[in-house]
């Protein structure tokens, strides 16, 4: 079988033939949560991409060195302790527990390594040092800032000049700093901060300086692959890039790899709009293996649009699937060609997908005979689906993302003295088959 993987570099914005570092073993690096909340959807597909992309490659007899950090230091974290009046490292702790939960629900295999920040400090101050010594970055105050001007090339991934960068960013005020667009790789610590002993004095790290000093502990100043969601290429990625090129003189990561975003009823999933879906709670009203199609339907690089009608029609398509049984002559040899080579041309489970529906649909695949069934479900993480009950909760519990919507909505219309949308709202509710409660300043919803 042809075994040549093509990989859309995000770097170089074209597919390339992939080339391994070290003979027949893959290092590959996946920026992690922030730990201060639950995860949600969009985390979930971010991990459920790279779950794939990991599992295909050791189908193909690739070992795998797989890192994906937690972000355990962090300003949200230090603010959600207090307001919830705990410490910042317990509620790291907390989520951090929380999201290997959800990743095994999900039925995503587990990184290789899972470094913290916290666990990384002396390789993060070791790091910093260089930066300082090969005169990229300095310190101010107590704070270290990278010197954005003095590394050429910054810009490279993101495909934009300083100048362009300059234009479109909104910069903090900051006399520490020599320049507005200079980023922090470390920080003094305020009043009742956690904090660190470092060659400056107390603080802690910057965030974009972590993923730069865990991938070089774990996979050294040159790796093969660099992954995370799109929103993460800039600042993050290109920041990574600066810190870790400036000090190796080497090329970080070979192959840049960035998954789309979820909207969700075709809208930006945002804290602001209040239709986050958490991942633990998605998992009550549909199965996971509904879940990881759904994403996998769609090629990794194109945005999805996350609803229940969409995980509907997920859910129908697979139980058709179900019942269908074999009535020509097995193809499975064709099966398997196929859907390994719409993989080896960047990594796409959509056209996979379609061959896997194809073949059961028309009679030429049994899932009972065909061990190249069982070898294509599980690699795209949903093998055993066939012996669960995947029928979403949807008898009792109604289209949920869309009624937390509407009930953000409602609250906006209402402060808005707009009652007329509020009304139109309620009734929406109420179409829905629910009925929307109000106490206490807070509206809650139940079935009507
Ligand atoms: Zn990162």
């Amino acid at each position: 079988m042809n075994k040549d993987l093509y990989i859309y570099n995000s770097l170089t914005s074209q597919k390339e033939l992939f080339k391994e570092t070290s003979a027949n073993e893959v290092s590959i690096y996946v920026c992690g949560p922030t730990v201060y909340s639950s995860s949600h959807m969009g985390h979930a597909r971010s991990a459920i991409v790279f779950d794939t992309i990991v599992r295909f490659l050791k189908f193909i007899g690739f070992k795998t060195n797989y890192v994906r950090n937690f972000t355990d230091i962090d300003d949200k974290i230090i603010n959600r302790g207090i307001e919830e009046g705990v410490r910042p490292e317990d509620i790291a702790e907390k989520y951090k527990t929380e999201y290997i939960e959800d990743m095994e629900s999900l039925g995503c295999l587990q990184p290789d390594f899972q470094p913290s920040v916290s666990e990384n400090i002396p390789e993060i101050i070791s790091l910093i040092e260089d930066i300082i010594k090969k005169g990229f970055a300095y310190e101010k105050n107590g704070d270290v800032y990278f010197n954005v001007q003095k590394f050429n090339g910054y810009g490279k991934l993101s495909k934009q000049s300083i100048d362009s960068i300059l234009v479109n960013t909104r910069l903090e005020i900051n006399p520490n700093k020599n320049f507005g667009l200079d980023f922090a790789l470390w920080k003094t610590a305020k009043e009742n901060e956690p904090y660190w002993s470092s060659p400056w004095g107390k603080g802690r790290p910057g965030w974009h300086i972590e993923c730069s000093a865990m991938s070089r502990k774990y996979l050294g100043e040159n790796f093969d692959i660099h992954g995370g969601g799109r929103d993460l290429i800039f600042p993050h990625h290109e920041n990574e890039i600066a810190q870790s090129e400036c000090v190796s003189d080497k090329k970080f990561a070979n192959y840049w790899m960035h998954n789309g975003l979820i909207n969700i009823n075709k809208e930006k999933m945002s804290k602001s709009i209040g239709n986050i879906i958490n991942i633990r709670e998605g998992l009550k009203l549909w199965n996971k293996n509904i879940i990881r199609t759904l994403f996998l339907t769609h090629h990794y690089r194109t945005p999805v649009d996350f609803s229940s009608k969409k995980l509907e029609e997920i859910e129908k398509t697979l139980l058709n699937t179900k019942k269908r049984v074999p009535t020509n002559e097995s193809l499975s040899t064709k099966f398997k060609e196929l859907w390994v080579s719409a993989m080896l041309d960047d990594f796409n489970t959509a056209k996979a997908f379609g061959y896997y529906f194809k073949f059961i649909n028309d009679g030429s695949l049994s899932p009972e005979t065909d061990s190249e069934v069982s070898e294509f479900e599980e690699t795209m993480g949903i093998s055993g689906w066939r012996d669960e009950n995947i029928q979403s909760k949807k008898d009792t519990i109604v289209d949920e993302v869309r009624i937390k919507q509407i009930i953000f909505e409602r609250d906006r219309a209402r402060k808005d003295k707009n009652w007329i949308k509020a009304d139109e709202l309620r009734y929406e509710a109420e179409e829905l088959g629910v009925k929307l409660l109000d106490k206490e300043g807070k509206t809650t919803w139940e079935p009507c």
